[in-house]
């Protein structure tokens, strides 16, 4: 039994910058603070560490639990609009080759395709809606399962356990993703790691975190393959 992680933004898709765009709208109607998001980096963070982020931008202090929460429902009525407004305007996009990828991944025997995504669940069905692929996946770890990207993948790995009764040691989960960040996070829990560069990542510290696998994106299925049946 082999578990496959896939990150979402930037590994999946590239939602022309609805996740951002929603948040900075979000933060700006609750505080009146414009363009929190341009103070700090998103990708590879987990939601509630952008919005405890966006917060300390708007407010100069850490956030109350209540204004996390309350930025977190602003920031989801928000995101179908701009999700939307990405696919009208042609910027959201499948990084390429996904679909293929997937489609034969899920033919073998004993692979299972999850997600370990820094979005909180909600927001990763409306991210991810558009694309057609959301059916692949049957289990996952979101950002709502912790502020960092390592619980998140472990909470990932012990649903797809608690799903099919059967235990996944380390060395069979294979993290997908396209910054430094997923491969700190999945090394962390002693998985297999793989980056697509297509994504959000920035190429000197992906390669300094020193994932097994570097691609472009997933047009090159034979290699994807090769390392995952490896
Ligand atoms: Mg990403």
């Amino acid at each position: 039994m082999k578990a496959v992680l896939f990150d979402l933004d930037g590994t999946l898709v590239r939602a022309g910058g609805a996740g951002r765009r929603a948040l900075n709208r979000a933060v700006e109607h609750l505080h009146g603070a414009k363009e929190v998001c341009s103070e700090f980096s998103l990708a590879g963070r987990t939601d509630l560490d952008n919005f405890r982020l966006a917060l300390r931008a708007a407010l100069g202090r850490s956030p109350t639990p209540a204004e996390t929460e309350a930025v977190e429902a602003a920031y989801l009525r928000r995101l179908p609009r701009e999700v939307k407004d990405a696919v009208d305007s042609g910027r959201y996009e499948l990084v390429p080759g996904i679909g293929r990828l997937l489609r034969e991944l899920k033919r073998l025997p004993g692979v299972l395709l999850g997600l370990g995504t820094g979005n909180v669940k909600p927001g990763a069905r409306l991210k991810l809606r558009p694309s057609g692929l959301l059916d692949h996946f049957t289990f996952g770890g979101f950002g709502c399962d912790g502020y960092t990207r390592v619980s998140v993948l472990r909470t990932a790995v012990r649903r797809a356990s608690a799903a099919t009764g059967r235990r996944i040691p380390p060395d069979a989960v294979y993290v997908i993703g396209d910054t430094d960040k997923d491969v700190k996070a999945g090394k962390a829990a002693g998985y297999h790691t793989g980056v697509v560069t297509a994504g959000f990542g920035e190429l000197d510290k992906i390669r300094k975190a020193g994932p097994e696998l570097i691609a472009p994106d997933f047009r090159n299925l034979r290699t994807w393959l090769r390392w995952i049946n490896g």
